[in-house]
């Protein structure tokens, strides 16, 4: 499928809490058909810059632009709309609801982890449930979850459910997916599956950015690597360069 991905340019962005200065002009691009992977230490501020390109926080300076649109200051239901998919690690789906549904729900749901919110809007939008039926099934297709689409979907495992996350992003159609965490708590072989996912999604050209802690399925899997440490981009590049910098070592590694 063609996911039609745009371009992500965050700017000389700051946030503060209280004293505490999070992201110090902090600058990213993420270009589409490429996996951007922001990474860091703990409290290195890369939580606070998902939930500013979410708006979910308001940016002290800096701009923050998808393709032609000024995403800073907008609410987050604005950002959604926008064309802004995040996942969220611990998706809040209630029982009784299929895979399908649940990936359809996407379809109207705007920065909310709540499956059930967004499940309980769907009669409102009989007229148009065809065409969401098909985007979900292909979304499913997508994330290799299609021959579950009658399962429910709080019972499947764990690696599955991150799959129907990334369907349920993808189903509006975003400009942007932003991953948060997609891999934490999966074994070996699910974490491949998913970067595999993630690779078909950046090859059918969605612009996709991830925070992830696996430094090995980083590496494995991002074209652009952003590197942040005490809320400054401390280096950037391809995964290459950035294995071989010692100050990203020393700074991310400990070491
Ligand atoms: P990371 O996601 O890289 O672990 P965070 O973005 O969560 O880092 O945190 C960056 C810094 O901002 C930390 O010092 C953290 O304590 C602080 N911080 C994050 N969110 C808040 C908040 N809502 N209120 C106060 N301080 C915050």
């Amino acid at each position: 499928p063609d996911l039609r991905g745009e371009k992500l340019k965050v700017a000389g962005v700051a946030k503060a809490f209280g004293g505490n200065q999070a992201l110090d002009t902090v600058g990213l691009i993420a270009e589409p058909g490429q996996v951007t992977a922001l990474i860091g230490p703990n409290g290195s501020g890369k939580t606070t810059l998902l939930n500013m390109i979410c708006g979910f926080y308001r940016a002290d300076a800096g701009t923050i632009t998808l393709g032609a649109k000024n995403l800073e200051g907008r609410a987050p239901h604005a950002v959604a709309r926008s064309g802004v998919a995040r996942t969220f690690q611990t998706p809040n789906i209630p029982p009784g609801i299929t895979v399908l549904d649940a990936v359809m729900s996407g379809r109207f749901a705007t920065h909310s982890a709540s499956v059930l919110e967004a499940v309980l809007r769907l009669p409102r939008y009989r007229r148009v449930r065809r065409d969401d039926f098909a985007e979900a099934r292909r979304m499913l297709d997508l994330v290799g979850l299609r021959h579950l689409e009658a399962s429910e979907a709080v019972a499947l495992p764990l690696g599955q459910r991150r799959l129907l996350e990334v369907a349920r992003s993808l189903v509006a159609g975003p400009g942007l997916l932003l991953l948060d965490e997609v891999a934490s708590g999966l074994d070996e072989d699910e974490a491949a599956g998913l970067a595999d996912v993630i690779r078909k999604v950046r090859d059918a050209g969605g612009t996709v950015v991830l925070v992830e802690h696996n430094f090995q399925l980083v590496l494995s899997l991002a074209d652009h690597i952003v590197v942040l440490a005490q809320g400054r981009v401390i280096a950037e590049g391809t995964p290459d360069m950035i294995e071989r910098d010692p100050r990203v070592m020393s700074e991310y590694l400990g070491t």
